[in-house]
This record gives structure tokens, sequence and C-alpha cells, in this order.
């Protein structure tokens, strides 16, 4: 039986690559060694991460004058390092509350004394649409923070908010690199590599350059500034995760880059979302404007039959479709690995599962 796992996280990686990493086993380019056992400051790695840089900065175009950093400690630790390192003028950013994870990224700003003003939130309306950026009469924020894509309610910004003179900043950690963005409508990228680009344990940073080096007496692994200078290898890096995202990256170049990913990602979740708006059985709770191209929640209303549902996809090789406790029912992931073939698999066990329990509501 095929497995399809929808996991939001760590989740799905493409075929190709996990055959080149058991193949890549035990001896990595005939060294004798496996890439767990490299030093980082071999040539072996040296090929690795420059290499991933570079396929990076092709696949977006970044720009000359933005630098490509890799950190540890998850999306998570850049909602700290962000705020440590831009925002050094007003200590003051303003926040688009699109749901769980913006939310986290102002804790985390607070946490250390930067003033988060949240802009606009749509807390109110179970976060099912995105907030509206209000227009920011002076400049007195070092910038906006946005969740690109919103993982678990399902939202996502395909027109950027208007922020007029101040920069912007986005957590891109569930759709880099699976939706077109230019990277010079923002100050800093961030991105956990565990949804799009590979395993757990990685998490890229794309800064413009004008903008870091500017705080003072920073911990040195939170430091954009020494992380640039030192080509990211300030300590041991990653180096697991990053062999892995650059065989990611690779596999994304042979497949057409980011606007074929964008193409699929949409023709998956549009297979998904036009099933669950013709069906009576399930709802997708998210307005159609504002809906993510890879996190789908979806909702029943009735917690025995999300439960059986659950169960029986599982049975079917259908993995990972629990939605997110905050939100219920079930989530979808169709992130850049999901094949096509497995949303249509999902989309027939739906519509199977409802046939058969048709009167249950
Ligand atoms: C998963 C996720 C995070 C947190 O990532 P960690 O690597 O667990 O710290 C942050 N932001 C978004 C949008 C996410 O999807």
């Amino acid at each position: 039986m095929t497995i399809y796992n929808f996991s939001a996280g760590p989740a799905t990686m493409p075929d190709p690559v996990i055959v080149q990493i058991k193949a890549d086993l035990p001896s990595y380019k005939n060294s004798g060694m496996s890439v767990m056992e490299i030093s980082h400051r071999s040539a072996l790695f040296d090929d690795i991460i420059n290499q991933a840089q570079q396929d990076l900065r092709d696949l977006l175009q970044i720009p000359d004058n933005y630098s490509v950093l890799f950190f540890q400690g998850g999306g998570t630790l850049q909602f700290t390092a962000a705020p440590l390192n831009l925002a050094t003028k007003y200590h003051r950013i303003g926040l688009l509350d699109s749901g769980h994870w913006a939310d986290r990224a102002g804790d985390e700003a607070s946490r250390v004394n930067v003033k988060v003003d949240v802009l606009a939130s749509t807390k109110d309306d179970k976060y099912t649409h995105l907030p509206e950026m209000p227009d920011l009469k002076q400049n007195t924020y070092d910038y906006v923070h946005i969740c690109t894509n919103n993982t678990i309610e399902g939202t996502a910004y395909t027109k950027l908010p208007d922020t007029g003179d101040t920069e912007l900043v986005g957590d891109m950690s569930s759709n880099f690199m699976g939706q077109q963005y230019n990277v010079k409508d923002f100050g800093a990228i961030m991105a956990g590599a565990q949804k799009n680009l590979g395993i757990a344990g990685l998490t890229i940073v794309i800064v413009r350059n004008d903008l870091i080096g500017k705080a003072q007496n920073l911990p040195s692994m939170l430091d954009y500034e020494l992380f640039a200078k030192k080509n990211s290898m300030f300590n041991t890096p990653p180096v697991f995760a990053i062999y892995a995202a650059g065989l990611v990256l690779k596999w994304l170049k042979e497949q057409g880059g980011v606007a074929e990913m964008e193409r699929r990602n949409r023709k998956k979740s549009n297979l998904l979302y036009d099933f669950l708006d013709e069906s009576k059985m399930f709802t997708a709770p998210v307005v159609k404007a504002d809906r993510s191209l890879v996190n789908v929640p979806f909702v029943t209303g009735n917690k025995d039959l999300d439960a059986k549902l659950i169960s029986e996809a599982t049975e079917q090789g259908l993995l990972n479709i629990k939605g997110h406790r905050s939100v219920g029912g079930m989530r979808a992931s169709l992130y850049n690995a999901m094949p096509y073939e497995g949303v249509e698999k999902l989309v027939d066990f739906l519509n199977n599962f409802e046939k058969n329990n048709g009167g249950v509501q």
C-alpha cells in the first residue's frame, strides 16, 4: 500500500531525496564516512553548504544585498532573534495577528522587551480569514511581522500587506518555496526547514544586509551579523539537516522551481477545496480568498465522526490528517513533496466516507 503522509511538520519529503540519502549512506562520495560523521570544516561539507546557499539564491532570486543564514532552534528561536537583531531603533514592532504562530512571535518579542502592537487580529473570527493591514500613518515600528502561511488555521497571504516605509518581516516556515514571493518585499524572512525544505534542525534566515549589525552584545548564537560573517559556521551547524535541505533544493530545481511548486500546490489544494465546498458532510472554514495552498483544515462538526474518519484514513494509508487541537477536525498538509495522486486518493476516500456515513451528521 502506498502511504501518503499529510503531516503538518515534520512532513513528507520527496521520494528521490530519501533514495539519495540512502545511497549516500554509509560512505558519502566514497569518503568512507557518512554525512553524519564528516567535519563541518571539511571540503566535503563546504561544498554542501555553499551549494545549498547558491541553490536557495537561484530558486528565490535572492538579491545580492541579502544574506542567507542557516540557524538551529526552529522558527521559534527566530521569534526571539528577529526582534533582537532588527528592533534596534524603536524597540517596537507591529504584528498582524493571523493565528497561533503570529501570536507566538509577538509573545517571544515581548519577552526580550520589544513592544508589540497588534495592528489587527482575526482571533474573534477564529482566524478564518486574514487581518487587514491598517494605514500606518508614520513609521514608528522597526518592522511589521506577518506569518505568510498560517499552518494551523489554513490561511495564506497571496498579496502582501502594504506597510509603506516600514520593513516587513515574514515567517514563511510553512509555505517557503511552495508559494512565490519577492524577497525584496521583505526586510527579513525566516523559515524552519521541516515543512517544505527537509528535516528538523535547520532554519533559514534571509535578511537584507543594511538591517543587520545594529544590535549590541547579542548572544552569539542569535547574531545575524556574526552568522553572516562566519558563513553560518560560528559553531557546528546542523550538518545533516543542511545536507538534506541541499538535496531538496536540487530536487526543486529539477522540478521547475518555486513557480512550478506553486502551480502544483494550487492544483492539489483546489482539488480538495472543491470537494469540500461541494460536500454536505465537510466544511472548510477558511474564506476562499485567504485559503492556504498547503494546509487545508476541514471539519464535520461531529467529534465521533472525525475520530472514525481519521482511524479509517489511517488504515488506508492516509496518515496524519488529524487537525490541530485548537481547530479540531482534520487538516491535510499538501507541501511540495505531496504528489497529486495523494490528494486524489484522499478525496476519493472522503467521498466514500461521506457516502457510507450519509445519515450521520
Ligand atoms: C512550525 C511553525 C513554526 C515553529 O517551528 P519550530 O521549528 O517548531 O520552532 C513557526 N511558524 C510557522 C508558520 C510554523 O508553521
